[in-house]
């Protein structure tokens, strides 16, 4: 089973639900998908982690073959590839590698090169979990690649597997949660909380993935969350509370389930209600 963990916007605490999670279920598997910051494998103390490189393609014209007739460029829906008077130019930094431009010259004069895009680490944790998170090169765009490729670093439908997905609605969000069998959204109760929630409540109607909800830092603005959750039918899975101890050990970088035991069974039983099949669309 795959869930994904995600928030409307940064610094709800869905890194640290992640790695609650990961922790107090057996033999699952953990992937940190916030390719532009990942943080997971440090509350999860990851050790002699591997690397590979992530890939991503961008054409190269042969100016022999090229007679600058300008189908590529028409082609592009993302300004990559521009002929211009007396040459092609290729921004290798805007394209989204689609493979298409190739595919419209008429002359063949496209063939692509690759350059890295970031990297993808796996190891082991503390917790004798299997741990893989991606990391984006400083100045890249898009983490959709190396999303794409995290996840297929450790496919198995025999693990439960736990997705830390990018904040928000972005493409590396949908890639993070596409093909998963259910999400957790964790979110504040303030305002701003509620208002980034909705769009992720409308971005897995979308996707017809289901769903609950983890309402983190429980007594710290009003009521909104719980009125917004009983009118679109939002199952609330569970609260944890504003609590000076939990903002301490995340802070220290601990897992706040290990010093506080009574949360191992809130994160055990919160799983168990999600595998017997609760949730909402
Ligand atoms: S489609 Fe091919 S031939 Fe036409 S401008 Fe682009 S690279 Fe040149
Ligand atoms: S591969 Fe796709 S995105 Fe990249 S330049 Fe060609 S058409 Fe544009």
């Amino acid at each position: 089973m795959k869930i994904a963990i995600l928030s409307g916007k940064g610094g709800t605490g869905k890194t640290t639900v992640t790695s609650n999670f990961a922790i107090n279920i057996k033999n699952s598997i953990s992937l940190d998908s916030d390719v532009e910051e990942p943080n997971l494998h440090i509350f999860m103390d990851m050790k002699n982690s591997t690397s590979e490189p992530v890939y991503t393609y961008f054409p190269s014209i042969d100016k022999n073959l090229c007679t600058l007739c300008g189908k590529c460029g028409d082609f592009c829906n993302y300004s990559a590839i521009i002929p211009a008077k007396n040459k092609v130019i290729v921004f290798k930094e805007s394209c989204h590698d689609c493979g298409g431009c190739k595919l419209v010259c008429p002359n063949g004069a496209i063939s692509y090169d690759k350059r890295e895009v970031g990297k993808i680490f796996k190891g082991k944790t503390k917790y004798n979990t299997d741990l893989s998170y991606g990391a984006l090169n400083i100045g890249e765009m898009s983490g959709v690649k190396i999303i794409n490729q995290l996840k297929r670093s450790f496919n198995s439908d025999e693990r439960t597997t736990f997705i830390d997905s990018p904040p928000g609605t972005s493409c590396a969000t949908v890639e993070a949660v596409e093909g998963v069998d259910y999400a957790i959204i964790v979110s504040e109760p303030t305002p701003f909380g509620v208002s980034d929630m909705k769009m992720v409540v409308e971005m897995l109607r979308e996707m017809r993935i289901p769903f609950g909800l983890i309402i983190n830092k429980a007594g710290l603005g009003d009521d909104e969350i719980y009125h917004y959750s009983k009118i679109e039918k939002i199952e609330i899975l569970g609260e944890i509370p504003f609590d000076k101890k939990i903002a301490e050990l995340y802070a220290n970088g601990e897992n706040f389930s290990e010093s506080i035991p009574e949360y191992q069974n809130f994160f055990k039983n919160i799983y168990k209600n999600i595998i017997e099949g609760r949730g909402s669309l």
